[in-house]
């Protein structure tokens, strides 16, 4: 394997959704961007976002509002300095959006009387009123393509797709004395099976979700969680991993892979049910909380998973058959073509969900600006841990957050640019080490590995989580690191070996992060543990390699 290669780009972006993107636009006027990406370029969680972006939009609405709904999912764990500034940029962040042309949909679109111009807001979970932008029910896919056309005739931006990042260069993994600063990032370009050296003067590191670490999730395969173990190995700290959001209504279909039924169906009036045992659907959810089937997601996940367990149901169902075949098919195109592929005609027939992993709300730990407190590393999106979610992320806050902290992240790279130039000009970097590696003819350790992690990390790391259990997963995740970490120097670096040993980094910082909690709150529930303790409130969950 050839390991010569080195690029030079004033700043690197790893990911190409909606954080890396915007990203990459705002740090364009700084100088010239590589965007590494490890499938193809539109590949990434943003893609398939349905509900749309949160944001106050509307005259009715107002910040102190939504700043309230966030905090009350957030659960006492918040920052409430974040969750306002947040809050209070997000209208200039989507305004910047629509200019570069993304479309959302108007009130006129949907078949309302008034002037028709105004934006045809959603409602979700956890949220006391209409506030959710969306581009059908495929505003991922909108925003996605939007970004990419952009970036595309931007001379100052290039793609490197197939390319994914293996670990960070930083001046401590060098040897290097003083302030700990990132240098570049080491790349396999898996199509010619090489290691590259990327050298820059920031990266920002925008590499999305870890959905994959569970068996069942909502997630696409490149969620694996990479960004947050490369950043633990490079010994930034990694904040409030054990809350992890099971996001309640996945289609339940044997055929289907990972289709979420998005919330904005429960927003306009869809109804949890499940069966009785005489042949009835029947509603649950009020025996659970006082919003029913629009209380916050961990709510109803639970309630949900507490009901298939009670019932030994295979899953629950949403009605939202008196709403209409017109409505349906207006408001949720793509769900509603997504059902009928399988025989399920949402005015007719109820539609069969249960949870799954959705988003990760903790992450890289950094501040409002993306900043790690690495010089030059930052980090954007999904990956990143802010301050603005807490326990558990309000529906739709995420692609607003990206938005907002990829504006505050170049802004603040360019402040530090002359002492970032200082750092890149007083060293070499050396190429990638492959150790001793040979071609390896044993997959099956990679992929058995990969299945176990992701059953265990279900089964007893989940959506409701033991003493015991937490205890079960935490020795099976040991043997597996220890063969990984053995596995991974003797052999051929490849793309399933880099994210086998992401995927089992983070799940052991889950596993550790969840029994470092010993309370339930928000996202994390432990049954030896049922309570929220009020001294715990405000008090972040940090794992850190230590600096040796
Ligand atoms: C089905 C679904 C529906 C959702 N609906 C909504 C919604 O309606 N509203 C909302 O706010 N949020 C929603 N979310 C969450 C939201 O989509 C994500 O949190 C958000 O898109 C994350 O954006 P991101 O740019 O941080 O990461 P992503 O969009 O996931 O992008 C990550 C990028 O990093 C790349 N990457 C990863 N690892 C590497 C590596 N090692 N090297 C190189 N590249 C790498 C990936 O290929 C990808 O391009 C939804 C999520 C899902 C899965």
């Amino acid at each position: 394997m050839s390991t010569k290669e080195l690029l030079n780009y004033d700043h690197i972006v790893i990911g190409s959704g909606l954080a890396g993107l915007f990203t990459a636009i705002q740090l364009s006027k700084l100088g010239s961007v590589a965007v590494i990406t490890k499938r193809g370029v539109d590949e990434s969680n943003t893609k398939y976002a349905q509900g749309g972006i949160a944001c106050v939009m509307d005259k009715e609405d107002s910040f102190k509002e939504h700043v309230k709904d966030t905090m009350a999912a957030g659960d006492h764990l918040f920052k409430e300095d974040i969750v306002r500034t947040i809050v209070e940029n997000g209208p200039a962040a989507v305004n910047e959006l629509i200019e570069l042309g993304a479309h959302f949909t108007t009130r006129g679109e949907m078949g309302h009387n008034d002037d028709g111009k105004d934006y045809d807001l959603g409602r979700e979970g956890g949220h006391n009123r209409r506030r959710v932008l969306h581009a059908g029910d495929i505003t991922g896919e909108e925003v996605e393509k939007i970004l990419i056309n952009t970036c595309r005739r931007n001379e100052n931006i290039k793609f490197f797709e197939y390319h994914i990042a293996i670990d960070l260069v930083t001046t401590s993994r060098l040897g290097w004395l003083g302030e700990d600063s990132v240098l570049g990032v080491y790349v396999l370009d898996t199509k010619k099976n090489q290691v590259k050296t990327f050298t820059s003067l920031s990266v920002t590191v925008a590499s999305g979700g870890a959905g994959k670490v569970y068996l069942y999730s909502s997630n696409p395969d490149i969620a694996c969680g990479d960004g947050v173990a490369m950043c633990y190995r490079a010994h930034v700290p990694i904040a409030n991993m054990e809350f992890f959001q099971f996001h309640p209504t996945i289609l339940y279909h044997p055929t289907v892979k990972s289709f979420l039924i998005s919330e904005a169906v429960r927003g306009e009036g869809a109804i949890l049910k499940r069966y009785d045992g005489k042949g009835n659907l029947v509603e649950f959810m009020d025996r659970y909380h006082e919003m029913k089937s629009l209380a916050p997601r961990d709510i109803v996940a639970r309630a949900i998973d507490n009901e298939l367990k009670r019932s030994g149901q295979n899953c629950v169902f949403l009605d939202i058959r008196d709403k209409g075949e017109a409505f349906l098919k207006r408001r949720f195109p793509n769900i509603f073509e997504k059902c009928l592929e399988i025989g399920i005609n949402m005015a007719k027939d109820p539609i069969p969900v249960v949870p799954a992993a959705h988003y990760c709300c903790g992450g890289v730990k950094t501040d409002i600006n993306g900043f790690t407190g690495i010089n030059g590393l930052y980090a954007v999106g999904e990956v990143a841990s802010t301050g603005l979610h807490g326990a558990n992320r309000l529906a739709s806050n995420s692609l607003l957050e990206a938005l907002v902290v990829a504006k505050f992240a170049a802004k603040d790279i360019k402040s530090k640019l002359k002492i970032l130039s200082e750092t890149r000009a007083s060293g070499n970097i050396p190429t990638w080490r492959s150790g001793n590696a040979t071609n390896s003819d044993e997959q099956v350790v990679i992929t058995h590995n990969w299945e176990e992690i992701r059953s265990f990390m279900w089964d007893y790391v989940g959506i409701f989580r033991t003493n015991k259990r937490l205890e079960r997963a935490k020795n099976r995740i040991k043997n597996i690191r220890r063969e990984i970490e053995k596995y991974y120097w003797d052999f051929l670096i490849t793309q399933d070996l880099v994210e086998l040993r992401n995927i089992a980094s983070v799940a052991e910082i889950i596993i550790d992060s969840a029994m470092n909690r010993k309370e339930s709150r928000g996202l994390h529930f432990n049954a030896d543990y049922p309570q929220r303790e009020p001294e715990m409130d405000y008090v972040d969950t940090v794992i850190q390699q230590p600096y040796t």
